[in-house]
């Protein structure tokens, strides 16, 4: 039903089950947007589709709604990781936010050689996560994972994942990811100031590697983390 609050839990969805509310849902369900016993919202937890339940208690500090019916399949993304390097905060959001809604399946902030940001809220990023699923109708949210070091995520990469690399050197002629194999991805996204010379060396010399252009001109980090899950959802996700 278009327009209708979508709110996202963590408790199981089912015919007769009730669902506690947190102060921060009560309060934004029955405060900000004035619903009372009765109205219809809903509810989603990445796992049992979304479900159409309704208010039955409503408080200033809690409540309580009914699951009344399966209003949608559970719809999981693509096995694809967005692995980026934080810049700005606005930005970082943004990055966060649309990976979300363009259909990553883990959002995992990396530490490069040229990385802006050395810290990250990761509840905060989770937050955003939660709330761009919530916007964009979808039934699934990417886990945002604690920023960690680049080399350490390339020492520990699993086998059978493959990576695509946005890489600035290579600005030219759009990638257009022919003869890619479908499967598990990751897409590798660098900071404002680029993939460091040692780091270019280890990602060339990596076997599960895949160095990509995303056109003729240089973009900022948050564009080309668009760009670049666009183009491969098209070629290879659930956009085909
Ligand atoms: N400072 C770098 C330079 O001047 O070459 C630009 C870095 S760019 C702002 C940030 C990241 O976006 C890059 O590390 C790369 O991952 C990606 N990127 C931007 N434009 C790209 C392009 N045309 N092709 C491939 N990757 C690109």
């Amino acid at each position: 039903m278009a327009g209708r609050i979508r709110l996202y839990v963590e408790q199981p969805l089912g015919q007769g089950q009730s669902v506690a509310l947190t102060e921060a849902q009560a309060h934004y369900l029955f405060g900000v947007m004035r619903l009372a016993a009765g109205a219809a919202v809903a509810l989603f937890n990445g796992r049992d589709g979304e479900w159409t339940a309704t208010v039955a208690e409503a408080g200033k500090r809690g409540g309580r709604l009914d699951c009344v019916e399966r209003s949608a399949p559970q719809r999981m993304p693509p096995d694809l990781w967005l692995i980026f390097a934080p810049i700005k905060k606005a930005r970082t959001d943004f990055i966060v936010e649309k990976a979300a809604e363009l259909g990553a399946a883990r959002i995992l902030p990396v530490q490069t050689d040229h990385t802006n940001s050395e810290r990250i809220r990761q509840d905060r990023l989770q937050a955003h996560a939660v709330e761009a699923a919530e916007q964009c109708g979808g039934t699934f949210v990417p886990e945002v994972a604690e920023l960690r070091p680049l080399s350490r995520l390339l020492a520990d990469w699993p086998e059978g994942r493959q990576l695509m690399w946005a890489d600035e050197s290579l600005a030219g002629p759009a990638q257009t990811l022919s003869g890619a194999a479908p499967g598990p991805w990751a897409i590798l996204i660098g900071p404002e100031g680029g993939f460091s010379e040692a780091e270019r060396a280890r990602l060339r010399g990596l076997p599960f590697v895949m160095p990509v252009s995303l056109g003729p001109r240089i973009l900022r980090a948050d564009t080309a983390a668009v760009a670049a899950i666009a183009l491969w959802q098209a070629v290879l996700g659930d956009w085909q």
